[in-house]
């Protein structure tokens, strides 16, 4: 589905990724995890060019992605890697003066062009699916932080992503709210959504993932199958990481 090859990136004179390739099949779940700074955001951002790399491409189901261009062929504009992957991030990104349902049609109606009535019905499926139908004309400030993760979440897949990103969702929830969201994405995983999780949550990672990338200094530097990379690693730098979990 989504493909990234030899991502390099740099913030001024300060390399940040060194070619990282991933590429991600239809319904599989790749968890990312590694220590802080070593480039998870910033290669998830990458992958819907949120930022633009330095070198190296993604694909989107094999057409190339280029930034500034509106797209035909072989080519891919930015607009329409957005319709078909959706990103998630830590903090919510609501916006503050909407109700959930409006938060949920905007995208739907202004990007989509979908007629109103159409987006409320599409909106609410999933508002309901997150479990918060009950809160459709809440604002986000009336919501708890879980319950805003939820939002967001919905707000994603009511654009009916092929593919979703999701950079530490649960990493500015209160411990007590971290399940709640974490089961909206086990729920994803098993109705076959194509993601890739950044996350700290290391046993989640383990339990609902395909497969487990470890990132070391804008490297990938250990992959493969959950329980190789976190139950019998071979990188030292991994172990090291992972005994901190322990
Ligand atoms: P964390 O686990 O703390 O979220 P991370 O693996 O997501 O870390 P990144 O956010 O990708 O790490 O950051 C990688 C490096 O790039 C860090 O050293 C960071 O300071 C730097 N960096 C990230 N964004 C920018 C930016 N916009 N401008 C300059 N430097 C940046
Ligand atoms: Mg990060």
């Amino acid at each position: 589905v989504l493909e990234a090859r030899a991502i390099t990136k740099s913030f001024g004179a300060f390399p940040v990724l060194h070619g990282i390739d991933l590429s991600l099949t239809s319904g599989e779940v790749v968890a990312i995890i590694g220590p802080s700074g070593s480039g998870k955001s910033t290669f998830i951002r990458c992958m819907n060019m949120l930022e633009v790399p330095d070198s190296g491409e993604i694909l989107y189901r094999g057409r190339r992605v280029v930034p500034k261009f509106r797209g035909d062929g072989q080519l891919l504009g930015l607009g329409e890697l957005r319709r078909h992957v959706g990103m998630v991030f830590q903090h919510f990104n609501l916006f503050p003066h909407m109700s959930v349902l409006e938060n949920v049609i905007e995208g739907p109606v202004t990007v989509q062009r979908k007629p109103r009535g159409e987006a409320v019905d599409i909106a609410m499926d999933y508002i309901a699916k997150v479990g918060l139908a009950e809160k459709r004309d809440a604002r986000p400030d009336q919501l708890s932080g879980g319950q805003k993760q939820r939002v967001a979440i919905a707000r994603a897949l009511a654009m009916q992503p092929d593919a979703l990103l999701l950079d530490e969702i649960t990493s500015a929830l209160d411990p007590e709210l971290v399940g709640e969201v974490l089961g909206v994405v086990r729920s994803l995983a098993e109705q076959g959504m194509t993601m890739v999780l950044v996350t700290h949550e290391i046993s989640f990672a383990a339990d609902v993932s395909d497969r487990v990338v470890f990132m070391e200094d804008g490297r990938i530097a250990e992959q493969g199958s959950p329980d190789h990379v976190l139950h019998a690693p071979d990188n030292e730098r991994l172990k090291s990481f992972l005994a901190r979990f322990h």
